[in-house]
């Protein structure tokens, strides 16, 4: 608790330089438990970086499990919030603050795990290495870096991912172990035109080709598909929802070409991402004056990919559907990367479930495909097993990562350390 809060207090958005400073902190911490100098070390990438922490285990060939999770933060206005994002405010069971719940909880849970088994002198297996990134919210460069230098892990297990989910009573309703993520992708699509006065219009207009090209991309929807994340979590999510909606995520986990199930789900907001690849325009802007023939417009596109499926494949679907050579589709580049599922491993459901077992006994444990991207994604394009197995246990009405007034509660606290200390005796 005191490293979370503490933690809130460093400002660790991006551009504001205060990772060193945190990670200074969090190593301090590290080697006061009884970590050695050597094993603890921050490597500095521009105005942030990424920590490191080994824990030595028995066998020193055998490859390291790594434990990953974020020191960085989304930006917060102090204007908007109730109270100052980055004063840690104690109230009413909760702790207020920008990165209490994403990611500083999970990055305290983990790292007070690893400093009680420290002090407890506990020798894994083989090596567990704590890494703690410094920019996913952003660029990911701390993360491609650290995944560069951690590239034989065996696993990864991410505390910035995965969590049981609270109903409205408090009682536990699911854990959700994360093993996969859409892959993102942003398409810039253009027409240039020498524009000209606008009572004289000719056939060709900038505005109404992009238009018509952006209308028959979104009006296209991407072939169902699954993989055995998916088909698990629809399986298992059914058990506890009635109604079509539950049957359709029976009929569509039996039968990926159920495509009648297919649309219920898709029609749905919530499960739209788990059945299919989507593309959405996000962006439109054309013309520069209200009486000039418009000499550009631009739209943006924004894909989150089925895993498995080639960003090249989406960008070829979307030049074909645009169907107009005016159009120029460009693939706009922002870091992230293309990466598989992580292969459901039996040991890590298995600890998993363990763990679950002693936090929530009879706790249904789903695995889960995310929409959104964490720096497991890094460690994935790499081959390397990567689960969000984070030790959070909070009703969805509580979360409120990257938005104003983001709390986690108080209790989630000392069993989520249990938790860590579960899945690390039997994974490392
Ligand atoms: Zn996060």
């Amino acid at each position: 608790m005191t490293l979370l809060v503490d933690g809130v207090k460093f400002q660790t958005v991006a551009g504001n330089g205060q990772v060193p400073a945190y990670a200074a902190y969090l190593k301090a911490k590290l080697l006061s438990a009884g970590f050695a100098p050597a094993d603890v070390q921050f490597v500095a990438l521009g105005e942030t970086g990424y920590l490191t922490a080994r824990t030595p285990g028995r066998d020193r060939k055998a490859k390291p499990v790594v434990v990953l999770a974020h020191m960085d933060v989304v930006a917060a206005d102090p204007k908007d919030w109730t109270r100052d994002p980055f004063t840690p405010v104690v109230e009413n069971g909760y702790v207020f603050g920008r990165g209490s719940l994403d990611n500083k909880a999970g990055l305290s849970m983990a790292v007070a795990t690893l400093m009680q088994l420290r002090r407890a002198k506990w020798v894994p297996q083989r090596d567990v290495v704590l890494v703690l990134t410094g920019d996913e919210e952003t660029t990911m460069q701390t993360t491609k870096a650290a995944a560069a230098a951690f590239k034989d892990a065996a696993l990864v297990l991410n505390a910035d991912a995965g969590g049981g989910q609270l109903g409205d009573d408090g009682k536990p309703v699911v854990y959700a172990l994360q093993a996969a993520e859409k892959v993102y992708g942003d398409w810039h699509l253009s027409v240039t035109d020498p524009g000209g006065h606008s009572s004289r219009p000719g056939p060709d207009n900038a505005i109404v080709h992009l238009a018509t090209a952006v209308t028959r991309i979104a009006a296209y929807r991407f072939p169902p598909q699954q993989n055995e994340i998916t088909k698990a979590s629809l399986a298992g999510t059914a058990t506890m929802t009635p109604g079509p909606l539950g049957a359709a995520m029976r009929a569509f986990a039996a039968n990926p070409a159920d495509t009648a199930a297919a649309d219920i789900l898709s029609a749905d907001k919530r499960y739209i991402g788990q059945v299919r690849t989507t593309c959405v325009p996000t962006m439109f802007n054309g013309g520069h004056a209200p009486n000039a023939l418009p000499q550009r417009a631009v739209a943006n596109i924004n894909c989150r990919i089925f895993p498995g499926t080639p960003r090249a494949a989406v960008e070829a679907k979307l030049v074909e559907l645009a169907a107009d050579p005016k159009v120029t589709v460009r693939f706009n580049d922002n870091g992230t990367i293309e990466a598989g599922a992580s292969p459901l491993d039996p040991k890590v459901l298995g600890a998993v479930k363990a763990a679950v077992a002693k936090r929530a006994p009879g706790l249904l444990v789903v695995p889960a495909q995310e929409a959104g991207a964490t720096d497991s994604m890094h460690f994935r394009a790499y081959g390397i097993p990567s689960f969000g197995v984070g030790g959070v246990f909070m009703k969805p009405s509580d979360s409120f990562a990257h938005g104003l007034n983001e709390r986690v509660p108080v209790a989630t606290f000392d069993p989520g350390v249990a938790w860590w200390e579960s899945l690390l005796n039997t994974l490392g």
